[in-house]
């Protein structure tokens, strides 16, 4: 059935198909829906008329209807113009034309009342406005009070006079045939209860809103239809997938108590033991777990994750972790070695640089069941890679798995699904969470390990270096050692490797008494282990890197991390990196040296590590500053295609839209009350239109 809403805007009066091809070029507008979804970005006040007598420079473009009583063309060649004076009975004030000069003088005429909307502007001693936009009053609008909507729009739209008066046109002609074909998709019940605008009327009043709180109104009702969509969709998934996934049940304790008993090398915290409680939950449910565990940098999740590994090798089955980088996986399998060594267990690493002759020997040891425990990159992904049983599998995250590559994992197993559990050292803000991650089970650490000190941060310019380096000497001649990073972007790799080969040799000249280490990803990786190795006995004092060592790395004896260029790491980042000090029982300091000058932004980063440790509070900070969807990378913006919810300002909205759907999903998971229908077929439509929502998670 052809719906109204895709009809071509081509056939909307004054589009035609001209104009439409180019719409569709330049906004990806081609439907009526599409242009009834190109929603206003801003709106210009117009409810209000002003006197010339109240104009002034600090306000912003504002309206009020004058007379014109002179017009004269000034200068000449490029510096021609045109001045008209205008006046009403409080004052007269002058408007300014510097292009289209012969037009406007032939359009304008002397004694007419004219609207005219622009910005007041100083010019000498006296106001002027450049370039207003100026109408003859008409009564259709002459002291009606409106918002006037703005429209996105572009250069090449402009140059065919397509601005956004021309679109909110557009928007006219199609207003009224498109309301009576709107059906609210959203169920009564709701809309009633939550005193929704309808739909018909919410889309009337976002395109022409006759005031602030009809505008207000409209916003809150199209944003939460929005989120409600997203929730709903993730919340299906989520409950289809407990529906259609058994999960292997694995409800012995034995090894994880024994484990508990003799080897556990401290006191769990609280948080630690109420995640282990979640996840051994959801492992012996009988449904297969898709579990979210976020815990800030050193909150101790190695230990839990390899405590629930023992809960799936109790069962007769295998574990396998999955770490973004080499480095990463090296540690993880460091940091698990010693625990499976203590029960016994067998332990492997598979990684891009693992020999052939290894592998040979892994991939046997892994089929048959031999092998209890693998740890890797995303060499695991390989088809070659088979367990026997892979009964969990944990992605350690750090948001840069795609969604693809992390249901690859489950496809191990060809009947039964492996429980998979996503670890993320970067807290994520609620908000985000939600909606990037809706369709798992969420588990929080958030409790560091007792006696932890506090790590002190501070800022200094790069003109302190001598200070900075007298305060290193003395906690190297203490016993402890020393980061010290430096940024290495990808566009300006040329730069920052010299930045760094120049940093290593400055250190190595300034602290000729100790032994430097030097670490970045152009490394081949035996020697970049050889030096990691190093500074992990202790043998060399300062550790000269790039990033790569962000990540996972874990020596607690450095308590000291100078982050070089710290203007230049997002705030992310620079928690991470903070987070790599601070794992021992001695007090840790992050030292964040930059150039005096900073942008706004920077300045705020840097204040944010400054002021708190807290990772939530500052990737709540990260959001505002930088916007979900960079936030994330590009891989999953697909599932952030929001127009109007922002996630960084409407987290009130979003947890109403979670709340409704999760009630809603609770009550009919798979839409099939008569009173949902509405629902289930517009899911079905925006669906088709958008992301591939079962290629998530
Ligand atoms: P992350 O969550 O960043 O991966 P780790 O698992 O690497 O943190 O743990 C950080 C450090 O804290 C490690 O040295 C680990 O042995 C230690 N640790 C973890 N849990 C506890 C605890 N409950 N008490 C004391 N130390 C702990
Ligand atoms: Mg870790």
């Amino acid at each position: 059935m052809a719906d109204f809403f895709d009809t071509s805007i081509e056939f909307i009066k004054g589009v035609g198909p001209q104009r439409a091809k180019l719409l569709g070029e330049e906004l990806s507008i081609f439907s009526y829906n599409d242009l009834l979804q190109h929603y206003p970005f801003r709106y210009e006040d117009r409810t209000r008329f002003y006197k010339i007598a109240e104009l002034n420079d600090t306000l912003p473009a504002v309206q009020f209807e004058v007379s014109l009583v002179n017009l004269q063309t000034v200068g000449n060649g490029r510096r021609t113009r045109l001045v008209a004076t205008a006046k009403d009975e409080t004052g007269r004030i002058e408007l300014v034309w510097f292009k289209g000069v012969s037009w406007m003088a032939k359009k304008l005429q002397p004694g007419v009342k004219y609207l005219v909307f622009g910005k007041p502007t100083k010019y000498g001693s006296k106001l002027n406005i450049a370039h207003p936009e100026i109408e003859i009053v008409t009564t259709g609008n002459s002291l009606e009070g409106k918002l006037r909507p703005v429209y996105s729009t572009t250069e090449k739209l402009k140059a065919k006079y397509i601005d956004s008066k021309t679109i909110s046109k557009f928007v006219a002609a199609l207003i009224q045939p498109a309301l009576q074909h709107i059906h609210d998709p959203l169920p009564q019940e709701i809309a009633h209860r939550l005193k929704l605008m309808p739909k018909a009327e919410a889309i009337y009043h976002i395109h022409f809103p006759q005031n602030t709180q009809t505008l207000e109104k409209a916003r809150f009702r199209l944003k939460f239809e929005e989120l409600f969509y997203v929730q709903i969709q993730l919340l299906s998934l989520k409950s289809g997938r407990a529906r259609k996934f058994k999960g292997k049940i694995y409800d012995s304790t034995e090894l994880l108590t024994k484990f508990y008993n003799r080897h556990l090398p401290f006191e769990l915290t609280g948080a630690q033991k109420r995640v282990i409680k979640e996840i051994y939950r959801d492992m012996k449910s009988g449904v297969q777990m898709n579990r979210l565990l976020q815990g800030d940098v050193g909150s101790g999740k190695t230990i839990v994750a390899f405590i629930c590994m023992l809960v799936a090798i109790g069962g007769g089955s295998q574990a396998a972790m999955m770490a973004p980088t080499e480095i990463l996986a090296e540690q993880h399998y460091e940091g698990l070695r010693p625990f499976a060594k203590a029960m016994g267990l067998q332990i492997a690493k598979l990684t891009g640089s693992t020999k052939a002759s290894e592998r040979k020997k892994l991939y046997l040891a892994l089929e048959t069941g031999v092998l209890n425990i693998l740890v890797g990159t995303h060499a695991l992904l390989e088809e070659k890679v088979k367990f026997n049983e892979l009964g969990l599998a944990i992605v350690d995250e750090q948001h840069r798995f795609g969604v693809a590559q992390r249901s690859k994992l489950w496809s191990k197993n060809v009947d039964v699904f492996p429980h998979v559990l996503v670890m993320t050292a970067t807290p994520i803000p609620r908000t985000l969470a939600m909606t990037l991650y809706g369709d798992l089970d969420v588990s929080i650490i958030d409790e560091l390990p007792a006696g932890r000190k506090p790590i002190k941060t501070v800022h200094h310019y790069d003109s302190h270096r001598l200070k900075v380096n007298g305060f290193i000497k003395k906690q190297i001649e203490e016993g402890r050692q020393v980061y010290i990073v430096y940024p290495l972007i990808e566009e300006s790799e040329k730069t920052d490797m010299k930045d760094l080969t120049d940093g290593y040799e400055s250190i190595r000249r300034a602290f000729p008494e100790y032994h430097v280490s030097i670490l970045h990803g152009r490394m081949k990786s035996e020697d970049k282990a050889f030096e990691m190795e190093r500074f992990v006995k202790g043998e060399t004092h300062i550790m000269v890197a790039t990033t790569v060592i962000e990540v996972g790395v874990n020596v607690p004896n450095a308590s000291v991390m100078v982050i070089e260029n710290a203007e230049r790491f997002g705030l992310a980042q620079l928690h991470q990196l903070r987070g790599r000090v601070g794992r021992g029982s001695d007090q840790s300091y992050c030292i964040l040296m930059t150039d005096v000058k900073l942008s706004a932004d920077a300045r705020t980063r840097i204040s944010t590590m400054v002021k708190t440790n807290n990772g939530f509070e500052i990737a709540d900070t990260d959001l505002k500053l930088r916007g979900p969807g960079d936030l994330m990378g590009t891989q999953q913006s697909g599932v952030l295609d929001l127009k109007l919810a922002d996630l960084a300002k409407d987290g009130a909205i979003l947890k109403l839209a979670r709340d409704t759907a999760s009630q809603l999903i609770s009550e009919d998971s798979e839409l099939i009350r008569p009173e949902h229908h509405a629902l289930k077929a517009h899911l079905q439509k925006v669906k088709q239109a958008k992301v591939n929502w079962s290629a998530i998670s």
